[in-house]
């Protein structure tokens, strides 16, 4: 709806600087699940490989082997799971179709440095590739941090495809109003693939997103604050309950490590969890491909969308669990 695709280039600008032209250059899409499937559906043929960041959201293994594409991961590794630009360098080559990005990232709460995605750019211009960034949780930031959107870098226009939703800033995931922005030759490649997965989506919900889209900054630094306590709050309680826990710079997520406690598999412990505390982790290792799980084994993902209570009595059941 013109209301949506306006108030999306309305955000773009006011947060990012970024223009874009809202009837051209947007599409709203049944979340940024659709947006991710969509794009590598129209760019990635078979064969073509996709350099992602690993772990990852596991949407993007799955959309690249429906498309018949090469999975070809960058590793972020612990405490701070930032990619190498070696590895990086190294794994992006005339083969490369697309560079799949995601920051703040799901799983592991790690911001991209401003020079990494230039260098994302500068080797999409050098192979020819397209650089995608799924920026779900670009408000979801903490300590006083800024989220950088691939579109704002130099050499951006025509090679970077932005994605995000409506999903994580309004905590509405189940209305499924997502959205990409790109120069209309990219945008026009997506939606000739969006025209035939869904043709058109939550029409009722797209007002609503214009207006929350609108609000003000107040709206968008209370948000972020009061994740950024609920993120204090569980490190916290799993660090009083024995788990070794690094302080993610955004998304809703924080990595724990379970072998200070003596669960050196985390697969199997997740597995436990519920029926020991009744409380739900799931292992790093879920994003990661079955080959490459060695380094994540101990690595438990929590979430702390929750209410503060719940997050409490989370906490106070792992701290007793033994
Ligand atoms: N990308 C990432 C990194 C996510 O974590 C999620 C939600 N878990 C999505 C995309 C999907 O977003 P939506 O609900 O808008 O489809």
């Amino acid at each position: 709806m013109p209301v949506l695709r306006e108030a999306i280039a309305r955000h773009q600008r006011r947060f990012w600087g970024v223009e874009v032209d809202p009837d051209r250059e947007v599409l709203v899409t049944a979340g940024a699940t659709e947006a991710l499937a969509a794009t590598l559906l129209a760019f990635v043929d078979r064969g073509d490989e996709v350099v992602t960041l690993e772990p990852g959201y596991d949407s993007y293994g799955a959309i690249i082997a429906l498309a018949g594409g090469r999975h070809v991961p960058v590793p972020l590794r612990a405490p701070h799971f930032q990619p190498d630009a070696d590895e990086f360098r190294a794994a992006v080559t005339d083969r490369t179709r697309v560079i799949l990005l995601n920051t703040p990232h799901n799983p592991t709460g790690a911001m991209l440095e401003p020079a990494f995605l230039d260098l994302a750019i500068e080797l999409a211009h050098r192979h020819d590739a397209i650089v995608v960034t799924d920026e779900v949780y670009e408000h979801l930031v903490f300590d006083g941090r800024t989220h950088t959107p691939s579109a704002a870098r130099p050499g951006a226009s025509g090679r970077v495809v932005s994605i995000s939703s409506a999903g994580k800033t309004f905590s509405t995931t189940g209305w499924k109003i997502g959205w990409l922005t790109a120069a209309p030759e990219l945008r026009d490649a997506v939606l000739a693939v969006k025209q035939f997965l869904s043709y058109v989506n939550g029409a009722p919900f797209q007002p609503a997103i214009a207006l929350g889209l609108d609000l003000p900054d107040t709206f968008y630094a209370s948000t972020a604050a009061t994740l950024q306590h609920k993120r204090d709050l569980l490190i916290d309680g799993l660090r009083a309950a024995g788990f070794g826990v690094s302080r993610p710079a955004g998304s809703y997520f924080v990595i724990a490590d379970a072998a200070p406690l003596g669960h050196a598999d985390a697969g199997a412990f997740c597995r436990r969890l519920p029926e020991l505390a009744g409380v739900v982790g799931i292992p790093l290792t879920a994003f990661v491909h079955p080959d490459r799980r060695a380094p994540y084994a101990s690595l438990v993902r929590f979430a702390f969308c929750k209410r503060v209570e719940v997050i409490e009595e989370a906490t106070r059941r792992l701290g007793t669990m033994r």
